[in-house]
Parts: C-alpha cells; structure tokens; sequence
C-alpha cells in the first residue's frame, strides 16, 4: 500500500518527532522518494515547526533567533510580488 499526500501531512509532526513505527516511517520515505512536493512540505515545515518548538520551551538562542529571522527575511523577499 502506497501512502497518499494527505496521510503523509497526518504522520508529519510524528514523523519528524521520530515517533512513527518503523514500518509507517519506511512507507513515508518510500512515498517521499516519488512525490518532491511532500519533501518541499517537509523541509519548510521542518525548519519552521522545529525554529518554533525551540522558541516556545526554552529561551531562543541567538544563533537559531537570527537564523529565523533570516528565514523570514528570505521567505518574505522571495514571496513579494
Ligand atoms: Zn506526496
């Protein structure tokens, strides 16, 4: 059974907590090998959700404070039209 866009974004958050059983973790990698919109997903995602999880439990260190910013900087240049 192939997983379908919709599952991967469900299994997201346990996923990139490493919290999938090993088989749902292969069968998401194996649909991600065939689909670089999810990986695209993903890889924003991740860099925000985990920029974010860090700000909200400890206070943001500075080095992670200015990659976000020029996250931000990057992400709000490239999207003005
Ligand atoms: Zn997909």
């Amino acid at each position: 059974m192939t997983m379908n866009c919709h599952q991967i974004v469900d299994l997201l958050v346990d996923y990139l907590d490493g919290e999938l059983a090993v088989e749902q973790e292969q069968r998401l990698e194996e649909h991600l090998e065939n689909c670089p919109p999810c990986v695209d997903f993903i890889e924003s995602y991740q860099k925000t959700a985990t920029v974010c999880r860090r700000a909200l439990t400890v206070e943001m260190p500075g080095a992670v404070k200015s990659t976000l910013f020029a996250f931000l900087r990057t992400e709000l240049t490239s999207t003005k039209p």
